[in-house]
């Protein structure tokens, strides 16, 4: 046994001795100035513990999956014996035909999702009827979306509250002859949901006055340069970029819309989870582990360095390390944001921990669907809602990871409820009640 794997193999798996590990494997200072891929070694005597070696994670270069990323690379992962294979999709599309095929068909077992993707794969809604039952095992990030508006509608000075800027959208129709354009990256999930979210709230009907559209994250950049599309809704840091290009301004953060909303999930084929049990609560370790190295403020230059990399996300690391701190440059007033509460959250924040996969959050996403009616047959009712998410959300290996890990019994949720949550205009969601929530909304199907 080599010093260092008897080192590993005394660890505790402690928080304490995480803090110890990330110190000692940490990456040396990059010498070369190239993206720098480490080997991290496994360890051996967590490993002989798990029922599984490997599992293969699709991930979007977007900072929802810097947990993911942060934990192959500082070996949080590696550390609880289990290695995780990460593979860049080349869109959301992509993720859910690996998923159906799973890593024994050359596809992935699960990874990054926006919701509700995993409820509607495991439905068969995605899939061409095909069922492939999934679980939801924790939330990724908080916040760190934005949506961008073009810089030739900046006339329109569009900011989070559309009712200050009223009948801009009617405007801008009547003058291009066509109506204005809004993309997201997957149609009827999460990103989708904010530009609804944002139009309806200022009284404007995204099925009537704006033409909504699917572009795949990397792609936005260029289409919005290209003037095929006016606003776009994803994860960071592609709005930052296109503030930084000078492409467009940001009209809205998504913190701004819901401070300390829910964002993308980590979601694994049933099947898997269930053959694998153990090894699904390592995985969970290691990102625990690694949401909270991502909170820490003196661990973001580093993580934008990581991510950084042409084998990651391949942006500028000063763009990540702008969006990792919050700093967001709204063009509208040209002051930038510097605001941390209103970037990426991954472990924690005041209304506590981020990671644990609330049932009353990921049914939002299911209320949600029911609201614009994208998924008949599926979800029709918020009895149907209710049992899709009992079946798709667990709570319980999300616990036991965070208890062997060492999180402070204060901040490990005890019920499946956050409680209720409030919009930027006082629209309330209480999770008891999601049919009060519906009848307040004014824009609905
Ligand atoms: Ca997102």
């Amino acid at each position: 046994m080599t010093k260092r794997r008897r080192f590993l193999a005394l660890l505790s798996g402690t928080i304490a001795s995480s803090l110890v590990l990330s110190g000692c494997l940490g990456n040396p200072p990059d010498r070369s100035g190239s993206a720098t891929t480490k080997l991290v070694q496994i360890d051996p005597a967590a490993q002989a513990k798990l029922d599984a070696r490997t599992i293969s994670l699709g991930f979007l270069p977007i900072l929802e999956a810097a947990p993911l990323v942060i934990g192959v690379e500082k070996g949080f992962f590696a550390k609880h014996g289990l290695e995780v294979k990460l593979s860049k999709q080349a869109n959301w599309g992509a993720a859910r035909d690996n998923v159906v095929l799973g890593s024994a068909g050359g596809g992935i077992d699960g990874g990054q999702w926006q919701l509700p993707m995993p409820q509607m794969i495991s439905e068969g809604a995605l899939t061409n009827g095909k069922k492939v039952p999934m679980v939801v095992l924790a939330m990724l990030m908080s916040q760190g979306n934005g949506i961008a508006a073009a810089a030739d509608v900046k006339d329109g000075d569009l900011g989070v509250d559309l009712k200050k800027t009223p009948g801009y959208f009617k405007t801008f129709a009547e003058k291009e002859g066509r109506k204005f354009r809004a993309a997201y990256t997957f149609p009827k999930a999460n990103q989708e949901f904010w530009i609804r979210w944002w139009l309806a709230a200022g009284g404007v009907d995204p099925d009537k006055e704006v033409e909504l559209l699917t572009v795949p994250t990397p792609e936005t950049l260029q289409g919005m340069k290209n003037g095929s599309m006016e606003a776009f809704s994803t994860g960071d840091p592609w709005p930052s970029r296109i503030v930084r290009d000078k492409i467009g301004y940001l009209a809205a953060t998504t913190a701004q819309i819901w401070k300390d909303h829910p964002e993308e999930y980590l979601a694994l084929r049933a099947d898997w989870v269930n053959q694998h049990p153990k090894a699904s609560v390592a995985l969970l370790k290691g990102l625990i582990e690694a949401q909270m190295w991502l909170d820490k403020p003196e661990n973001k230059a580093e993580a934008a360095a990581l991510l950084s990399s042409r084998k990651w996300y391949n942006v500028p690391k000063e763009v990540l390390q702008e969006s990792l701190n919050g700093q967001y440059r709204i063009w509208a007033d040209g002051k930038p944001i510097n605001d941390p509460s209103l970037g990426p959250l991954y472990w924690k924040s005041d209304r506590g921990v981020i990671s644990y996969p609330y049932k009353s959050l990921t049914l939002w996403f299911l209320i949600e669907s029911l609201r614009w009616k994208f998924y008949p047959g599926v979800v029709d009712t918020i009895e149907q809602a209710r049992a899709l998410n009992d079946r798709v959300t667990r709570e319980d290996l999300w616990k036991q990871a965070a208890k062997e890990v060492g999180v402070p019994a204060k901040d490990i949720p005890t019920g499946s409820s956050r409680g209720k949550e409030t919009f930027f205009d006082g629209t309330i969601y209480d999770p008891e009640n999601p049919q009060t929530y519906l009848n307040a909304l004014k824009i609905k199907r």
